[in-house]
């Protein structure tokens, strides 16, 4: 019986999107601290330049607005040129909308769409026969507990994180024979800029009450990368017990 080796990131590159705050920023320092070099990649620039620049030579950042094939062909090159051979990209970045089914307008409608599942899938198109080249790689699609039940009032950030699941089990089902897995991760409520203005009784029913911080999630993806080497296709929840079931105040 061979021991467990885990996924050696030495000399490989990573790109991360949406990672120039939140879920991504962190997901970003964790990969760093693996040895991998990382593309921190978001349409933020000042902030983009920040992360990247507090994580010293294992990081550089580049624009990149995840529905635009030609930014997207730039930002994997660079990866390459900057740090080796793809190893791992993140899909992270990510838009909410609201309105909900009758009352949001088309155009939101698209763009997360467009942002969130249609930018994920370019991602993976483009990423995926480098990842092959390179022998291997991983793939972590940060979708949501709205990919996995439904919310109200969010109705094109659930399809769109439904839709990133199923893409999720697509892709697993045709790279696994070229040594690329590929994962999707379902954060419940954490404490990022998209969740600035909800309060702390969103989490109230939940087995844990609180907010996740975005280390946790990224923590998460990190194993998922370096040590879930026989996982592939596979949902990771972190959602404080939520879609166990919600505590109910009943009279006992
Ligand atoms: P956030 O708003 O703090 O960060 C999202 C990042 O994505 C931002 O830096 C933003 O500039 C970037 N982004 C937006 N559109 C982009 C585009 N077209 N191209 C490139 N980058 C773009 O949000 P977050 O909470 O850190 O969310 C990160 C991911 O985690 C999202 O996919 C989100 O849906 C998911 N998620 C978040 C929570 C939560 O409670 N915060 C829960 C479940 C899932």
């Amino acid at each position: 019986m061979s021991g467990l080796t885990g996924f050696d990131l030495h000399g490989r590159s990573a790109v991360v999107t949406g990672a120039a705050r939140g879920i991504g920023a962190a997901i970003a320092c964790t990969l760093a601290k693996s040895g991998v070099g990382v593309v921190v990649a978001d349409i933020l620039d000042q902030e983009g330049e920040t992360i990247a620049g507090a994580l010293g030579s294992s990081a550089i950042f580049r624009r990149l607005d995840v529905t635009d094939e030609v930014q997207w062909r730039r930002v994997l090159d660079d990866a390459e040129a900057t740090f080796g051979p793809l190893a791992v990209v993140i899909n992270n970045a990510g838009i909410v909308d609201f309105g909900g089914v009758e009352n949001e307008s088309p155009a939101m409608f698209r763009h997360v769409i467009d942002v969130n599942l249609f930018g994920a899938w370019l991602g993976m198109r483009l990423a995926a026969p480098r990842l092959r080249v390179a022998g291997g790689g991983v793939i972590v699609n940060i979708s949501s507990t709205a990919g996995l039940t439904g919310y109200s009032g969010v109705a094109g950030y659930v399809a769109s994180k439904w839709g990133l699941r199923g893409l999720t089990k697509a892709a697993a089902i045709e790279l696994g024979g070229a040594g690329v897995r590929v994962c999707s991760v379902h954060p419940g409520p954490i404490h990022t800029p998209m969740t600035a203005d909800l309060d702390a009784s969103v989490a109230a029913g939940q087995p844990l009450p609180r907010f996740g911080e975005p280390e946790e999630v990224a923590a998460m993806v990190g194993f998922i990368v370096t040590e879930a080497t026989f996982s592939t296709g596979s949902e990771f929840v972190l959602d404080g017990g939520a879609t166990a079931g919600m505590t109910l105040n009943v009279p006992s």
